[in-house]
């Protein structure tokens, strides 16, 4: 059954509230209001009970799936439980009810707070400095790109506009360096899932700007020629960008600064753990080399040793100016420091070994019924097709929407986009093994199904309160609210 909609739920003349009487004088609206500003007509209001509206939101909040809910394997996105605590230190006072507008001097531990923060950041990545500003991954990339370009032009080199992306880079990869001015050109990948190095070399050249990486890739492989991929790049003069999205593998094991990356960000909504579900807000740091820290967003926050104070610096010529109002999503910032502090140097590298170990655990018991178009052990995450029936036809679609029934979130589906009809697998760290049981077990069934009853998964879910939409139209045409006609 759809859904009805609150305002669909109106009934003429039902209450929710009472207004008690005036006790000022009456002023007529006339009076108060502009002539200019007043409605022509009475809006339309939903007109219900209390209790009518308490239970419509409480429904619809349960149709929700989340993290706090059950297994989240969204490829890509590290869907890992968020621990409470993170929560009741970003309420606390000094940090939720500070405004971005006070002056340094009454928001010191705030400022305490960021500096720590970009330190810690700069240990777990192998980097010399970093900014909060960005908003998101994509946003740190755009950012990245500029402080590249930024440098590139420093040393007289505009020139440099070619930004290098493997083909199996997120979107956002071209998206952002598009965006920044550049031009792409994709690198080709190798049989066993890594850069290409033959094809990376009849590209680098004068021009060539960046070569964007994410790595463990999102293959969930390691780029096991890194230090000969940083070579290349860097003989030719251009410089290496870290998409950290996939840090969650490799925490404590590795860091991309050693790896011979100049710039990367990180997601803090996923990795330093915030939810991020609904899409916002989150946060993409971008840390630097030394040699490009003057052209960090400003203003940066200095630490004046002799006040003991800390306060912001403008004074920075080479900045690229600003990439966001005010510092950054302070609340995400202030939730990863508590994650950060919680978990300590160990707990981050044990938290990537089990994120590694339950990935490695699933892709063993799923590899019995899905095919694996990469041999050998991942990382965080991992990709698998749908089995190869006897009537085939089976998508990845039809086993995404399958799940569902049984209560699972789905997968990420059909990418990375150079594996037709991938399904992309990461559990985290937080799950335990008789989740992952359960979920391989669903798999498994639904792996059987394709094979005696494909029906049942091509007109899959079942169990929904809706059955398949229209995707495309979902996308394109999206009704966000409602309108009286
Ligand atoms: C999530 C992701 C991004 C983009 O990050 P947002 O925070 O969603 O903007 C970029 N690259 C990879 C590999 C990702 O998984």
């Amino acid at each position: 059954m759809v859904e009805k909609l609150i305002f669909e739920k109106s009934v003429s003349g039902r209450r929710g509230h009472y207004l008690p009487p005036l006790d000022v004088p009456a002023c007529s609206v006339q009076e108060a209001i502009p002539a200019k500003l007043r409605r022509k007509k009475t809006p339309v209001l939903p007109q219900l009970t209390e209790v009518e509206v308490v239970r419509h939101y409480t429904r619809l909040s349960s149709l929700n799936y989340g993290v706090d809910t059950g297994f989240y394997p969204l490829g890509s996105c590290t869907m890992k439980y968020n621990p409470k605590i993170n929560e009741d230190v970003a309420n606390l006072a000094g940090f939720s009810q500070i405004h971005p507008d006070q002056p340094a001097e009454s928001v010191q531990g705030a400022l305490e707070l960021m500096v720590k923060l970009q330190q810690y950041l700069a240990e777990i990545a192998g980097m010399d400095a970093f900014t909060l500003q960005p908003a998101a991954g994509a946003h740190g990339e755009l950012t990245g790109l500029l402080l590249i370009r930024a440098y590139h032009a420093a040393q007289g080199e505009q020139q440099r506009d070619k930004v290098l992306i493997p083909d199996s880079a997120h979107g956002t990869n071209p998206a952002t360096a598009s965006l920044a001015g550049c031009q792409i050109i994709q690198i080709p990948s190798n049989g066993q899932g890594e850069v290409d190095l033959v094809a990376l070399k009849r590209v680098v050249g004068k021009d060539t700007a960046a070569l964007m990486l994410t790595n463990p890739n999102t293959l969930g492989l390691f780029e096991t020629q890194i230090a000969e991929i940083a070579a290349i790049v860097h003989e030719a003069g251009g410089l290496l960008y870290y998409d950290g999205a996939n840090m969650n593998a490799i925490m404590g094991y590795a860091r991309p600064g050693d790896m011979g990356f100049d710039v990367v960000h990180f997601n803090l909504h996923k990795t330093f753990s915030t939810p991020h579900g609904g899409g916002g807000p989150g946060s993409g740091p971008v840390g630097v080399k030394r040699k490009l820290e003057p052209f960090l967003p400003k203003p940066v926050i200095i630490y004046d040793r002799q006040k003991q104070r800390y306060r912001f610096d403008g004074e920075r010529p080479q900045s690229i100016g600003r990439v966001k109002a005010f510092y950054g999503n302070f609340g995400v910032l202030v939730k990863a420091f508590t994650y950060i502090l919680m978990l300590g140097g160990k707990g981050l590298k044990e938290a990537s070994e089990k994120a590694v170990l339950n990935a490695n655990y699933l892709l063993k018991l799923l590899s019995q019924d899905y095919e694996q178009p990469f041999a050998g052990l991942c990382k965080h995450e991992f990709i698998v097709t749908p089995p190869k029936t006897k009537e085939g036809g089976i998508r990845t679609l039809d086993v995404a929407k399958r799940l569902l029934d049984y209560g699972f979130h789905p997968p990420t589906v059909y990418f990375p986009l150079i594996v037709a009809e991938a399904l992309m697998i990461e559990p985290t760290e937080t799950e335990n093994k008789s989740t992952l049981d359960a979920f391989a077990a669903v798999m498994a069934r639904i792996a059987q199904e394709a094979e005696e009853n494909p029906e049942i998964l091509h007109q899959a879910p079942h169990q929904t309160p809706l059955s398949r939409l229209d995707e495309t139209q979902a996308a394109r045409r999206p009704v966000l609210r409602w309108k009286a006609d």
